[in-house]
């Protein structure tokens, strides 16, 4: 519930996004005004809620973004729009670079010149690459393996120097596995061709394909697949709205944080989930690994948790994948 009036307006880059839309919704509950700035080149305007400003376009758009955020009066951005595909970071690396490091840089100019002081950036596990040890603390190396991890790593370290330059503070919150779907029913993944476990395995679940492919059973794991931290993506929305907070309460400090719940579960102890979940058994095929996925990635989410009061409300795998699925079913019937 909105304990106060929100001393200024928020601009969601993404919001009509995955991610993006859960965030909107955890803002709008925390009683922020929002403003979603989104090219629906992977969103969907639907994901936006009526009483939100929706603006259409590219915040590599300078013109347009500053107009956006004089407009609005907007005092914090949360940035999630991007390009989030690893393989395809592989092959046309220039287009991570162009959407995400180049993107962000034009837009967090835009957002000096406008005077916005306060900018939390959507950041990634990928940024360590292969970690020497888990969990993964955040002052390990940061050392991408793919253009993707990189071009992240790339705009939270301009982000450093700009706030060192400038009077905007930041938090890079670098995501772990994000899965599951606002509990009630608002928003979800809804992007075709998923690559997610969790997303693929609730399509099989529904008959939207056959098999789930597990990626190599020979990692140094307890059952040999890889073992990822998934987190919940409204409890990850919440993480975003606690940072802002922070930033607004503590304007001099900025922060990069995992989001994740310090435990991982293996491919195998994920479709057993689906599987109890369900009633069902979902036919796995193993399949060779997938290049450049680690053994094993897991948060040591200590910091977030020592510096802001959120805490995960969705930590429980069943209830990521019934999240996931019920979401899945409302897709499956609207596309019907
Ligand atoms: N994975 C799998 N089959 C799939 C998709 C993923 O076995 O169809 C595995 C993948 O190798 C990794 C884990 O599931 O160990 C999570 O992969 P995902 O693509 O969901 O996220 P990533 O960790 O690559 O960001």
């Amino acid at each position: 519930m909105p304990d106060q009036p929100k001393p200024f307006t928020v601009l969601v880059t993404g919001g009509a996004g995955y991610i993006g839309s859960h965030a909107v919704l955890a803002l709008l509950d925390a009683g922020w005004r929002v403003v979603v700035l989104d090219n629906l080149v992977t969103g969907f305007r639907w994901a936006v809620p009526a009483e939100v400003a929706f603006v259409q376009g590219d915040i590599a758009d300078m013109d347009l973004v500053g107009r956006t955020l004089a407009e609005h009066e907007i005092g914090a951005i949360l940035h999630f729009a991007g390009s989030i595909v690893v393989p395809e970071s592989v092959t046309d690396p220039l287009k991570y670079y162009r959407n995400n490091t180049a993107a962000s840089r034009a837009l967090i100019e835009a957002a000096v010149t406008a005077g916005v002081r306060h900018f939390i950036f959507s950041s990634t596990a990928a940024t360590y690459g292969i970690p020497d040890e888990v969990p993964i603390r955040e002052d390990m190396p940061t050392r991408p393996i793919n253009p993707y991890g990189m071009s992240k790593l790339m705009t939270e370290l301009m982000l450093g120097d700009v706030a060192a330059a400038h009077p905007l503070n930041y938090c890079a919150l670098r995501y772990f596995n994000v899965a599951g779907a606002d509990p009630q029913g608002r928003s979800g993944q809804s992007t075709a061709g998923a690559t997610h476990l969790i997303k693929i395995a609730v399509e099989a679940a529904i008959g939207k394909r056959g098999h789930v492919g597990v990626f190599g059973t020979d990692y140094a794991t307890p059952d040999g697949t890889g073992v990822r931290d998934y987190i919940h993506v409204s409890d990850l929305a919440d993480a975003h709205v606690h940072a802002l907070d922070h930033l607004v309460a503590h304007p001099r400090e900025s922060l990069v944080m995992n989001c994740g719940y310090s435990r991982g579960f293996s491919v195998l102890e994920v479709l057993d989930t689906v599987d109890r979940v369900t009633n069902l058994t979902i036919e796995r095929r193993i399949e060779p690994r997938r290049a450049g996925d680690p053994d094993r990635l897991v948060a040591d989410n200590s910091r977030i948790l020592a510096t802001l009061p959120w805490r995960p409300r969705h930590a429980e795998l069943e209830g990521i994948v019934r999240d996931a699925l019920a979401w899945e079913r409302k897709l499956a019937e609207r596309s019907a």
